[in-house]
């Protein structure tokens, strides 16, 4: 069982709340403050009951302490976004006596920021100590970084165990709830889409969810392993050579299971995978020599909006084409519009580049729910049980 951050006591005590601030950064500008704003319920509420904020994540990857990937500009960007009635408090550090005494010394309605995680190679080793150090620091653990829950590092595995009482923030219970829907018990017609750049990519998630799905929709540069695995002409489009067995292998099992698996019937194909390319139509399956596939074809586009209609859980993993050159767009964009438009079913977006298509073609608040967490997302519909929830969870 995981308990959720309403289910704590909060009042008078420390909160220690893993946050995902892995912000992108121009010199010391927040370029895109989407993270920090998703951990804004969160924090409020901690704040609403009472209890003493600390926040902490990790920013890029530095080799040891780098002021250039300090969390100053997150801290000072959450303090523009909580207001005046909040004081942000940046730690130097995220351990030792300094930041022992600033918790001590919290008032009420203060929130510390502690510096960047990474900066302690201990972090990502989850060294026992280093978890050890931060749990002293708190009276409450709450994780609400989902896009680093399937890591198992010192903040969002190695210290949950010492600290006396745990939850999960109001993000994570989000992301909880609906890919865990979606693995768990979907309600049917279920359909899974996938598709982006590769089959390796996504091997697992074929294998935990077909046995599950009611169809499953392939687009994407992926599908063309699929033809070439039944014998279809590809011409120029990726294929990965070493992944064709494994791809009859999937096709043969979904014939076993009466799971159907549909495959793109026609293809928007180009010379080259840039704005430089042509754009043509092929009539059928197959695509000419001189071409790659670069998106599903119009017919492709009307069929699977056909399976997406008749759902009542759609899951959907890796775009339909090239989607960030604006000619090849369309078949993402008709998936993520008759996605948005099924208004019975629950929606759920995984994958880094496939919310980023979502959000950039602004379909984002008409989904059930977009994952913030990319890799994270596909590790769990691929079936496996998060390091960073597994922490959380109690008897
Ligand atoms: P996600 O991050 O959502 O899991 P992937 O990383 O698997 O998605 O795939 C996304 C990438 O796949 C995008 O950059 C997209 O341009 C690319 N892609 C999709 N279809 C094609 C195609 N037909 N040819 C070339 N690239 C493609
Ligand atoms: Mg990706």
């Amino acid at each position: 069982m995981i308990r959720y951050i309403d289910d704590l006591q909060m009042t008078g005590k420390r909160v220690f709340i893993r946050v995902d601030f892995n912000v992108p950064l121009e010199g010391k500008r927040v370029t895109d403050d989407t993270r920090i704003r998703e951990a804004l319920p969160t924090i409020r509420r901690a704040l609403e009951m009472g209890g003493k904020v600390i926040l902490a994540s990790h920013l890029g990857r530095p080799k040891g302490p780098d002021p250039k990937l300090s969390l100053e500009p997150a801290a000072s960007r959450l303090a523009d976004l909580l207001g005046p009635k909040h004081e942000v408090i940046l730690a130097d550090d995220c351990v030792g006596d300094g930041v022992k005494k600033q918790v001590k010394e919290l008032k009420d309605g203060q929130v510390l920021v502690l510096e960047n995680l990474r900066f302690h190679k201990e972090e990502e080793a989850n060294d026992e100590a280093f978890a050890r150090e931060l749990a002293a620091l708190a009276d409450v653990y709450v994780n609400d970084a989902f896009g680093t829950a399937h890591r198992a590092h010192a903040s969002t595995a190695g210290m949950v165990p010492f600290v006396k009482e745990k939850a999960a923030g109001l993000l994570m219970k989000k992301e909880i709830e609906y890919l865990g829907r979606v693995v768990k018990n979907p309600e049917k017609p279920f359909i899974a889409i996938l598709g982006g750049a590769k089959v390796s990519d996504k091997i697992k998630v074929i294998e935990n969810l077909l046995p599950k799905v009611d169809a499953l929709l392939i687009g994407g540069a992926m599908a063309y392993t699929f033809l070439k695995a039944q014998g279809i002409e590809v011409g120029k489009s990726r294929v990965e050579e070493d992944k064709l067995s494994l791809a009859t292998k999937i096709l043969d099992a979904a014939q076993r299971l009466k799971t159907s698996i549909v495959l793109p019937v026609d293809h928007v194909v180009g010379t080259e995978p840039s704005d430089k390319s042509d754009k043509r139509e092929t009539p059928d399956r197959a695509i000419p020599g001189d071409a790659m596939g670069l998106d599903i074809g119009p017919k492709t586009r009307a069929q699977f909006t056909q399976h997406i209609r008749n759902a009542k859980t759609v899951v959907w993993n890796g775009p339909m084409g090239l989607f960030e050159v604006e000619k090849f767009a369309e078949g993402t964009r008709v998936v993520a519009d008759a996605m948005a438009n099924n208004r019975a079913a629950v929606t759920v977006i995984g994958g880094g580049d496939s919310a980023a298509a979502v959000q950039q073609m602004g379909y984002g608040d008409k989904m059930s729910h977009v994952s913030t967490g990319g890799g994270a997302s596909l590790e769990f519909l691929e079936g496996i049980t998060l390091p960073g929830i597994k922490a959380l969870e109690t008897k």
